[in-house]
């Protein structure tokens, strides 16, 4: 079973006291002492602290780190093995130490010396390149392996691209033998997190974000709850939200939330693909070529749902009707022997807003003059879905050729962003990102634009109330916010990608709850 440790890096011991016994309180099951990180490691605090840990029954790696492995100061070797050796002496039940500096015979042999004194206790051998991957991960793997048998084999690099947490995957998959191997960063985060579902012998997180001792260390609170570390094996069923950034997004909460609801074996990843659609193209064939990794299907962020479609093309996948003429996809599906099917929910999500918030029938927008601001892919989205119930479309937008190919695309009219101002239409839907975080002043409408018989419709849902929203609110027009848009969106698409109807109560609860300021503080 992969062990969930926490990564102490105080700068004193009473700090490092306090860290634990939060990191404890959220359910640590290993602490790893980075005594490197002390101001002053002495053996008393590294004594001191292992006991402060084994009070409470959890297990201890003690490292204490050598410089050129991103240690936190210069120790000499021979006070980082008195400090090691005084950590064993008081129950330390891993010490972790660099293959680098394992490889000079004189501390190999007194290193060996030590840990035959103390036989409880077990070496991690580590190596750590925080440039990129190892040139080659696997002969590295084998050189640590033959060269100290016994020894838990620690490797990690860093990933520059998604595409770069394959290798550290595949050996984790390989390998039955106790081994850590992840990537660092924040794209090798799913590294940290598929540990278990692959067999790692450990993943290290931090007690919180601001005490990482390891760039892209997810911490420990977030690792339990967001992504449901309890309920991880290797069974586990994989989905994730492609884009960059993926950051903000609020599908992982959504989907996991609905996980834990419903009892499902699965995960939801925030997967971040920089790049284009070579990149893209090649994440995917990545996970099609593993299907021991159990992804089932993505949500498609921007920039890449006209590449998400353009994939399923390629791979002879089925595509929905309705997302090839919108021409973009924001849903993949991984079927049954990597069968692809590609959907968009971005068109049903914003008509049932539109309709279902102001309480009226599709078949009431007929003859409606609607002005679309934007021109890009949710633009495009909300075009296909209004002109599809009879409304009398303006397409305006900042750069006006985008705006008028839509129009040609799609037989509606275009003008350029200014001439919204003399806009006679009654319902206005938002399409660019203004007025987003952290834009939040901005907005693509002058408020006098807006009168008591308007609609006005903000796809954009962080914040939750736009100054397009707010000044509409203002002249006594109705709004639509863009969480009813993404609440809808994702039901859809959840229906999709799991074959299960969602709880969409939950779903709005934790939407609402996320974008909140309260909630999003957390
Ligand atoms: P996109 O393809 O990049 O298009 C962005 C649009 O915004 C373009 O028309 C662009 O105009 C315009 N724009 C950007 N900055 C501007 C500025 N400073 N002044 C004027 N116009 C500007 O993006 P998208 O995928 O369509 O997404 C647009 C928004 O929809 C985002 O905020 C996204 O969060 C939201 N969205 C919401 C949902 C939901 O479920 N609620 C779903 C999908 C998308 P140019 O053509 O001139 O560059």
């Amino acid at each position: 079973m992969t062990i969930l440790a926490v990564s102490i890096s105080a700068a004193n011991v009473e700090e490092a006291q306090e860290q634990i016994d939060r990191s404890v309180c959220q359910g640590a099951e290993a602490v790893e002492l980075r005594l490197d990180f002390l101001k002053s490691p002495d053996e008393a605090a590294a004594a001191f602290l292992v006991k402060f840990v084994k009070e409470k029954d959890l297990p201890v790696i003690a490292t204490c780190r050598h410089i050129s492995e991103s240690g936190a100061a210069d120790w000499p070797t021979e006070k980082r093995l008195k400090v090691l050796t005084a950590a064993m002496e008081a129950g330390a039940d891993f010490i972790d130490w660099e293959f680098a500096q394992y490889l000079q015979p004189a501390v190999q042999e007194m290193l060996t010396a030590a840990l035959r004194r103390f036989q409880a206790c077990r070496l991690i051998l580590s190596a750590h390149d925080f440039h990129g991957p190892f040139e080659d991960l696997s002969a590295r793997y084998e050189a640590m392996r033959t060269l100290c048998p016994g020894a838990v084999v620690k490797l990690v690099y860093t990933a520059r691209h998604i595409n770069d947490c394959f290798e550290a995957m595949d050996l984790l998959y390989q390998e039955k033998e106790d081994l850590i191997v992840f990537a660092m960063g924040s794209a090798g985060m799913m590294t940290r997190i598929l540990a278990k579902k692959l067999g790692g012998f450990l993943t290290f997180t931090c007690p919180e974000e601001e005490t990482a001792a390891a760039p892209g260390q997810i911490p420990i609170g977030k690792m339990k709850t967001l992504y449901r570390w309890d309920a991880l094996n290797q069974q586990t069923k994989l989905y994730g939200i492609i884009g960059n950034p993926v950051g903000h997004s609020l599908s992982p909460a959504v989907y996991n939330g609905c996980f834990e609801t419903q009892s499902r074996n699965a995960l939801h990843l925030p997967l971040e693909i920089g790049g284009e659609q070579a990149e893209f193209n090649l994440f995917l064939e990545s996970v099609l070529q593993r299907p021991w990794l159990d992804f089932r299907g993505f949500g498609v962020t921007l920039p890449h749902k006209s590449s998400a479609l353009e994939f399923v093309h390629q791979e002879g996948g089925y595509l929905e009707p309705m997302a090839e003429r919108i021409g973009a996809a924001n849903t993949i599906k991984i079927g049954h022997n990597g069968q692809l099917s590609a959907y968009n929910t971005d068109c049903a999500g914003a008509l049932d807003a539109l309709t279902q918030t102001l309480g009226i029938e599709k078949k009431q927008l007929r003859n409606q003059e609607a002005a679309v601001i934007g021109a890009g892919g949710a633009a495009r989205a909300v075009i296909v879905g209004l002109i599809d119930v009879g409304c009398r479309v303006t397409v305006y937008n900042r750069t006006l050729k985008k705006a008028q190919d839509l129009a040609e695309e799609f037989g509606c009219r275009a003008a350029p962003l200014e001439e919204i101002r003399n806009s006679r239409a009654r319902i206005f839907v938002n399409c660019t990102s203004l007025g987003m975080i952290p834009n939040v002043d901005s907005t693509p409408v002058p408020a006098e634009v807006f009168g008591p018989d308007s609609i006005a419709f903000d796809t954009v849902y962080v914040p939750l109330e736009t100054r397009f929203l707010r000044e509409a609110k203002a002249a006594g027009a109705r709004v639509v916010s863009g969480a009813e848009m993404f609440i809808r969106q994702a039901v859809v698409q959840y229906r999709h990608l799991t074959g299960v109807e969602p709880d969409s109560e939950r779903i709005r609860q934790i939407v609402l709850d996320c974008l909140n300021p309260a909630g999003r503080a957390r």
